[in-house]
């Protein structure tokens, strides 16, 4: 300890021995009390950073009855903007699954599960509810593609390897997969095709849909532990599905046409009350699984998804709240890895606005702000590392817009 020389540095930030409070040695080099600190914070965000694929957690499913509803929303909107109709119907669904879980009595009274369907454009936060639940409750968690599935004998995967991601998610602890939950992605691309069912089979669409039911219901599912198709000399996982809680997400493009030829709106808004109009803007407020079912999904799959909620499409305000506001929120992303160069970074208003506009123009979504805040910092983010005395670096329009006008994102534009 004695051998600091008077030009010893902390080899994370370059600061001099005499300017820091404490600095620790190691084989190489030094670590002052402040990056210590920045370092400890990482580290605690790594952890409990609700976007990570749920490997890292040892999976414990903790979830107790003292979290009531009201206690799921709130979690929710520390890292979900607005789309309050979904955050209220999910929570009270989780809530009645796990309750349905906790119950010991068996009388004639059976409570269903709750899984639930999603319907929201791309982009509106579907899949992040889903996340952010599984987070909440600590149980593993899995996201799959509907589209790799086809029946059972063709080319693609058996609706089981599903449950394949889960025990993975999991490091195969069968108790735990079994409380988890799976998000189904794109179920509307297996809509059935067609009015006329028995022209062709419909091994990815209809064919899918059958294959699911039973494991939508609740039932022992012998699961391939590397998933892909079964093959008769693999050994197989037993896994019990009751209860497992399912959600499925789809944006139903064109779903808006079956609502409104229900709702009949051709005639709506002339001589009707104020409570009976119908916004014509945002149609998906009134789905229900009759639109589904028009829509391709067929009865059964249906009656074994009995939660319908819609997220809404994400305006301009909404966008620039979701760069700034979640616990995670892109701006504070950016702001931390700029800080760790010991650079302020900000992000004026006409800026925040101009990406927002950006990402409606591109419809993509809030999927498409990172991309954007990317092409915005890239070349930032590639030169002040090596740049001297720079304290802070302010992103107004004219840089966002050159940026991006620069950037392989505008072209779409085009598209
Ligand atoms: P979807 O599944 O509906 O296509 P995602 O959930 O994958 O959309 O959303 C993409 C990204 O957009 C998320 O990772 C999240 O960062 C952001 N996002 C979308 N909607 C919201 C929202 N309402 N609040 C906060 N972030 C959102």
């Amino acid at each position: 300890m004695a051998k600091f020389k008077e030009n010893i540095k902390c080899s994370f930030c370059g600061r001099d021995k005499k300017d820091a409070l404490i600095l620790i040695a190691g084989l190489e080099g030094h670590i002052c009390e402040s990056c210590v600190e920045q370092a400890y914070q990482i580290i605690n965000d790594e952890v409990q950073d609700p976007f990570d694929d749920g490997k890292k957690k040892k999976q414990t499913n903790n979830f107790g009855l003292e979290y009531k509803p009201k206690d799921i929303k709130s979690f929710l909107d520390e890292y979900i903007i607005g789309q309050d109709d979904a955050k209220r119907t999910i929570s009270v669904a989780v809530y009645n699954h796990y309750k349905r879980l906790k119950q010991k009595t068996k009388d004639d009274v059976e409570i269903e599960k709750s899984n639930i369907v999603f319907v929201g454009e791309t982009g509106t936060g579907k899949t992040l509810m889903a996340k952010t639940i599984a987070r909440f409750l600590d149980v593993p968690f899995a996201i799959v593609d509907a589209t790799v599935f086809t029946e059972a004998g063709y080319v693609g995967e058996d609706v089981e390897s599903m449950l394949t991601r889960l025990l993975q998610a999991c490091d195969y602890d069968v108790p735990a997969a079994e409380r988890g939950i799976v998000y189904i992605d794109e179920i509307d691309k297996i809509a059935r095709k067609g009015d006329n069912p028995s022209i062709t089979r419909d091994v990815s669409g209809e064919g899918v849909q059958q294959a699911m039911l039973k494991m939508l219901e609740g039932t022992e599912v012998n699961v391939p532990p590397q998933g892909g198709r079964k093959h008769p000399e693999q050994k197989m996982i037993k896994v019990d599905t009751r209860n497992i809680l399912f959600i499925c997400g789809g944006a139903f493009d064109g779903v808006q046409k079956e609502i409104s030829k229900r709702l009949n709106t051709q005639i709506i808004g002339y001589g009707k009350r104020e409570d009976e109009r119908v916004d014509n803007d945002n149609l998906l407020q009134y789905i229900t699984h009759k639109d589904l079912k028009s829509f391709g999904l067929i009865p059964e799959l249906l009656g074994r998804l009995p939660v319908l909620t819609y997220l809404e499409p994400l305006d301009k305000s909404t966008l620039i709240s979701i760069l700034t506001e979640p616990k995670n929120a892109l701006v504070k992303q950016y702001g931390r890895l700029f800080e760790l160069e010991g650079i302020k970074l900000k992000f004026e208003e006409d800026a925040l606005e101009f990406i927002a506009d950006k990402a409606l123009e591109f419809k993509l979504g809030a999927r498409g702000l990172r991309s954007l805040c990317e092409a915005i910092l890239k070349d930032a983010m590639f030169e002040l590392p090596s740049t001297k005395n720079v304290s802070e670096f302010v992103v107004d329009k004219s840089l966002a817009e050159e940026k991006i006008n620069k950037s392989k994102i505008s072209k779409l534009k085009a598209a």
